[in-house]
């Protein structure tokens, strides 16, 4: 185990104090051995994995993290088989060679195939909750291994029950494919890709949306509807729509910002941006919106470190 690794250097947001044990996992081998090793140094443990979702504090993070990684493990048929510390766009990329497909709208989301389970990830109208079949999870706390199949993942909007349940590390995913043609699967990739380039959602440092699409109150969702000729979808406003409705796009606090592209991305702006900028920035734009429009905003990403760093947002 590595000892004061820099997390800064694993998340996107390019945040992050340091680990004061790191270790890579692959296999249930690794998790059970990273497990061990916590325990029998008495400390504690948190898995990262792609670090695309995650606000870590610049204090670091005590005890062991473990970085999970992967890939593919087999194909049968039109069902594939994958370790969940694949990378999500490799997985992608990889059956789609082979010929299979029906997830190519994910593409480009950074991150892990475990890491997308978990918060269901989605873009453009797809969510990865679509295609999966089930998932092979391990109890951090018994070491006891179980199947969840699709249904028992209560999958809903950025939501699994995973989410609520961080006990569970998640292993290996079995997903149903369907067969494609290899060009036509690549074109979808690379006009995804494309697409999510023209709208500034790669390649910035930031952990993509901050908060979650919140339900609004019913005047809410009515001035929203008839701002943007689009119904809100199960009650939900966009977030960054209420940022920019409070005067809050483009609004800046150390090296934070928020992005004037697409008001919900908080961004490392300078580079130099620390934890406490971020949920600095976080806290005045909840608050404001809970003033204004009687919404309370909730973070997606997950904030890893001392409690102390990130106190209650309103
Ligand atoms: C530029 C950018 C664009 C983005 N665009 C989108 C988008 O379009 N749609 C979208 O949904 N998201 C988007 N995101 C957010 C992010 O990429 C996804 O949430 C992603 O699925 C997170 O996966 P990860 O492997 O990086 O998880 P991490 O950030 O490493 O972890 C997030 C949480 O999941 C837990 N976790 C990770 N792996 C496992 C596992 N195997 N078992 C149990 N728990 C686990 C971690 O413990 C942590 O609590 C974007 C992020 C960035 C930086």
């Amino acid at each position: 185990m590595e000892r004061a690794h820099l997390l800064r250097h694993e998340t996107t947001f390019a945040i992050g104090g340091p680990a004061e044990y790191f270790t890579t996992v692959i296999s249930e081998e690794d998790v059970r051995g990273a497990l061990a090793d916590a325990e029998r140094l008495r400390h504690s443990h948190t898995l990262l994995a792609g670090a695309s979702n995650v606000l870590i504090a610049d204090e670091g993070v005590s005890g062991v993290v473990m970085c999970m990684r992967g890939g593919l493990l087999k194909t049968r048929g039109t069902n594939i088989h994958v370790q969940c510390g694949a990378s999500l766009y490799e997985a992608i990329r990889e059956t789609a060679a082979d010929g299979l497909g029906g997830w190519e709208r994910l593409s480009g989301i950074p991150g892990t195939v475990g890491g997308a389970i978990r918060g269901n990830a989605g873009a453009f109208g797809t969510e990865i909750g679509e295609v999966l079949l089930s998932v092979r999870a391990l109890d951090r706390h018994t070491g006891h291994v179980r199947e969840f199949k699709k249904d028992a993942c209560a999958f809903s909007y950025r939501y699994s029950y995973f989410k609520k349940h961080p006990e569970w590390i998640l292993l290996d995913a079995v997903f149903a494919l369907r067969e494609t043609d290899t060009k036509e699967s690549t074109t979808i990739i690379e006009e995804t890709v494309a697409e999510r380039e023209k709208r500034h959602l790669q390649h910035v440092r930031a952990a993509g949306s901050f908060f979650v699409n919140p339900v609004a109150p019913s005047d809410v969702a009515i001035v929203f509807a008839s701002e943007k000729h689009m119904e809100a979808r199960a009650g939900r406003v966009p977030a960054g729509w209420l940022i920019e409705k409070v005067g809050m796009r483009g609004e800046r606090e150390g090296g934070a910002a928020s992005s004037q592209m697409h008001a919900n991305y908080l961004v490392n702006d300078t580079g130099e941006a620390t934890a406490a900028d971020v949920w600095k920035l976080a806290q005045r734009i909840a608050t404001k919106v809970k003033a204004q429009y009687a919404v309370e905003l909730s973070p997606e990403v997950t904030v890893m470190g001392s409690l102390d760093a990130f106190p209650p947002l309103v």
